[in-house]
Parts: structure tokens; sequence; C-alpha cells
């Protein structure tokens, strides 16, 4: 039997158009009329907010406080680090007027209300936090210094995509000063060993944490880290990053501090990140072809009960069923807090509302009919495992009791179970047995249609060098991820200088 599935377009036909399917047909997000610009829906906006919970949590936990800085920043504050100011300049929006006036029932931007200096909506935050920490920051006794601030932030990108390049996007930004180089280096990996353990605990994303090129370093910093995740279609995704940024920006913005002999020191600093993209890595490791399956942990309900009303006096004992069943799953604890259930008692139809939380991908979908009740039953249908070998929809009756028994065990295997299932695929598409560029090349234009990633030694080779590598791998739309921290040691030569390698490093396509 041949499935019909839920989506119009399956991940095989045209990955692009399934991720964009999954986006409008769970209700996720939308075009603003705004390019680059999205208007995110309460279910894709209840993902980001367990997302943040979940995140915000570990951030405070490692000793960071929230606070909150504006949204524009005097263009001077940008000039004050050169490559800062370089990297981020062709993506700034920047304000110039403070006032509109009416010309012939038009409204026009009036010449006399320019800005002394003009204002940049933040693209990231480092100069005005820095300019902060000068402030914050005399003694020894100050550091070290830790915010992170939950913010919108925009980047005049070129080429959008919902959720994973957004013009205007909403993220974390942890920024944090202390006395020496070394501890600001330690502190930066602690940071995306947080990422790692969020997006791999929280979000069931499988992640490559590792040290980006030199060409893919943060504008202004001495050394980026990011994590890599695989999506279905092979790609890479880079869904967090981690900045030592040296003594560069203390030096720019003069965060000083007087040490215990009473010498005045720069401090060091760093910068980390994490966006809305995640919410596009979620659909893309995750989704199916009926849509989006959402690890419990972070499925804004994990249990989603829906009626089988039949316009009928039966109705309201249904509901009522219905009702205590909700009462008695929020009454249960799962992967560490209380369940969330749903009583969707919308009047639409129960198969409407079967399948538009199938395609959502609530974990767990409870229908509940006057027979199931007459029983004392639910009939449960999990959305990791929706259908049986015959092609039927796997919907399993069972006494109520029972599974409001079992709930927290299959919340949490198939929290378990997704992560799993995208490990294995992740794990299953490195190829770490290329020794030669040739070799690269031929497996890139000849491989399946999902390649993934080869993992080469390299001799980390930076400047003019290493923009000759990049010009070739980007002839083959290829581009260099990070330098796996795990990875084995080098013990040959670099597949791109001939040279005795260093370390070994992931390619792959990209997002
Ligand atoms: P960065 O400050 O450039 O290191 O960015 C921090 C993180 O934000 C990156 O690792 C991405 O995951 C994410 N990010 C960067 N640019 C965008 C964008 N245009 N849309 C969504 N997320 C982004």
């Amino acid at each position: 039997m041949t499935i019909k599935h839920a989506l119009p377009v399956t991940r095989e036909q045209d990955f692009a158009a399934w991720y964009q399917a999954v986006i409008a047909e769970a209700d996720m997000a939308e075009e603003s009329g705004v390019r680059g610009c999205m208007v995110i829906r309460p279910w894709g906006y209840g993902i980001w907010e367990r997302m943040q919970r979940l995140l915000d949590d570990r951030i405070k936990a490692a000793g960071y406080d929230n606070c909150y800085f504006p949204l524009f920043i005097p263009l001077s504050y940008f000039e004050k680090e050169a490559e800062h100011v370089e990297g981020f300049a062709k993506e700034m929006a920047v304000v110039t007027h403070h006032r509109l006036k009416s010309e012939g029932g038009k409204l026009v931007v009036d010449p006399d209300a320019k800005l002394e200096e003009p204002l940049v909506v933040r693209p990231t935050s480092e100069t005005v936090i820095g300019a902060a920490f000068s402030r914050w920051v005399q003694s020894w006794r100050d550091l070290p210094m830790q915010i992170n601030q939950w913010a919108n932030v925009v980047r005049w990108e070129m080429r959008t995509r919902m959720f994973l390049r957004t013009s205007e996007f909403l993220w974390q930004e942890g920024h944090a000063a202390y006395a020496d180089g070394k501890q600001a280096l330690a502190e930066t990996l602690k940071a995306l060993e947080l990422y790692r353990s969020f997006a791999e605990d929280c979000v069931a994303l499988p992640v490559i944490a590792g040290e980006k090129p030199e060409n893919e370093r943060f504008p202004g910093a001495v050394a980026t880290y990011s994590i890599e995740a695989m999506m279905q279609d092979g790609k890479a995704l880079q869904a967090g990053t981690s900045h030592y940024l040296g003594d560069n920006f203390a030096r720019a913005q003069n965060i000083r501090y007087q040490n215990d002999a009473g010498e005045i020191e720069f401090a060091h600093t760093i910068s980390w990140g994490m966006s809305t993209r995640m919410i596009g890595g979620l659909i893309m490791t995750h989704g199916d072809d009926d849509g989006l399956r959402v690890p419990p942990r972070i499925a804004p309900y994990q249990v989603v009960i829906v009626p089988m009303l039949r316009d009928t006096e039966e109705d309201a004992a249904v509901l009522d069923y219905c009702r205590a069943l909700a009462a008695d799953l929020n009454a249960q604890a799962a992967l560490g807090e209380p369940v969330r259930a749903l009583l969707d008692a919308r009047p639409a139809k129960a198969a409407n509302k079967r399948w538009a939380w199938v395609k959502k991908g609530a974990p767990l979908i409870v229908e509940v009919g006057p027979r199931d009740m007459a029983g004392g039953n639910v009939s449960v249908i999990r959305r990791d495992r929706l259908y049986q070998e015959s092609g039927k929809l796997a919907s399993l009756v069972q006494p109520r009791a029972e599974f409001v028994a079992s709930v927290a065990g299959l919340l949490e295997e198939i929290q378990a179970g997704l992560f799993a299932e995208a490990k294995a695929r992740t794990d299953a598409n490195i190829r770490r047995d290329v020794t030669d560029f040739a070799e690269l090349e031929r497996f890139f234009a000849e491989s399946v249609k999902f390649p993934g990633w080869v993992e080469v030694e390299w001799a980390r080779p930076t400047g003019a060098e290493l923009d000759a590598v990049d010009q070739r791998l980007k002839a083959l739309k290829l581009t260099l991820r990070n330098a796996p921290e795990k990875a084995a040691p080098a013990t040959g030569t670099c597949i791109f200088t001939g040279r005795p390698a260093l370390e070994r490093v992931l390619v792959g396509r990209s997002y």
C-alpha cells in the first residue's frame, strides 16, 4: 500500500519546497510582506519559547545574568573596531531621520529631521555592551562580568529563507569579560559545550562542535567555534557560534581593570549567539513527509487530545472524559517537567484536527470517541511511528489509566528515538576516507542526491592560501564547516596543500 502523505510534496521530490510546505502546513510562520522578515505564528513561536526557556535555564546556571540594551547603536560605536565594522557594513540597516511630514497628502521623510549621528539597527551588540563593560569594569574584583541578552537583531541578508536566514531574527547573545585570555578562551569553549548539550539533549539535534577556519571567523574575533548539524538533505547548518575576541574589543572600547598588583590591564572578552535558525534546523532534522515531528522537550504541547464529537447528546460526556484526561496528564511529570497536554475542543472535524496535529508534529495525539469512553479507553497515535507496516495509520486503543501511567516513558522514548535516528543518519553520512582533492571532487560530483560531509586532513592554511582553498571549494558549491574538536589526530598530508596535515576539517554543502 502506498501511503498518501499529508504534505503536498515529499523530501525526495523537492527538499526546498518540502521545507516551505512544513512551515506553512504546520502553521509555523508566514511571509510578512517585508523581505526577509517573517510573522512567527503561535506554533512556531511556542517552539521558540520552549527553546528560550531551556536555553535560558542553562545560561543562568552558567553564571550569566540577563539584561537589555537598546535596539539603536550610534554608528561611531562600530567605527572603533575596524574589522567588526567592515564585516557588518554590508548588512546594516541605518536610521537617519526621526520624522515624516505630509507633502501633497503623502508621507515623506522630513529632511529637516536628520539625525546628527546615524543609528544602526543592531546586527549584534558587542559594541554597545562593550561600552557598558568599560563603565562597569574597573577592578579585577569586577571580573568576570557575564551577561546575556534575548533580543531581535537585523542583518540585511540578500538571500533569505524562513527561520534559516532572515533579515530580522530573534536570538540570545552572551557577552563576557575576563581578566585573562586563557580563562576567556576556556569560557568560549564552555559556551560551545552549553550549545552542544542544549542542541542534543533538548532539540535532539546531533551536532559537531569545532573551530571555524580563519575565513569564517566573526568579524573582529581571534577564534570562532561552531556547532554544525547535518540536515536530511546532507547540508550543514551552523546552529550556534561562540567567539573568543581576545583583547581586540577591550582595546577598541577601553574595557580595562586594575589588577591586584595595581596595574591597569585590558580585559579579554567573548560572545556567543544562537537564533531562531534553530527552528529551521529542527524542521530539516526531524520533519518527515507528513510534516514536523517536534521532540517532546521542545514541543509546546506534548499530548493533544482530540474528542470525536458527533453532534449528539453524548458529546458533553466525551468532552468531560477528555477534560479529566487532560488534567490527569498535566499532573504527570516527564523529562523533568510537568507534562503539557492540550484538549483541542475547537468545533472543527476530528479528522481535520488529527491531521493538523500530525502536521504540527505533536508527539502524541489521543483520540477519544464515545466507544473509547464507554470502554474506559483512549486511542493513541505516536507521531514518530505514524504508520503500521501495512501503511495504515497506527492508532493503539488502550485503557486510559494504562496510557496515563505510561505517558512519561513514552515521551522519553520519543525524545531519545528522534535523537538516535538523526545521530545515526549524521554518522552514516560523514566520509573520513578521502585523501586527495580529486577524490573529493569526484565524490561530490558523482554522489547521491544528498551527499553528506567529508572529513579531510588539512594543514590549516591561512590568508591568501586559505582564500584559494575557499575558491576551489566554492566552485564545487562546498564550504569548510569546522575542525571537529573530537576528530582523530591528523597523520597524513593536507588534501589542499600537500603539506603535513595538522588537523581534520569538515567539508560539505551548507545553508
Ligand atoms: P554570529 O553573531 O554571526 O556568530 O551569529 C550567531 C548565530 O546566529 C549563528 O551561529 C547562526 O546560528 C545565527 N544567525 C546568523 N545569521 C542569521 C540570520 N540571518 N538568520 C537567522 N539566524 C542567523
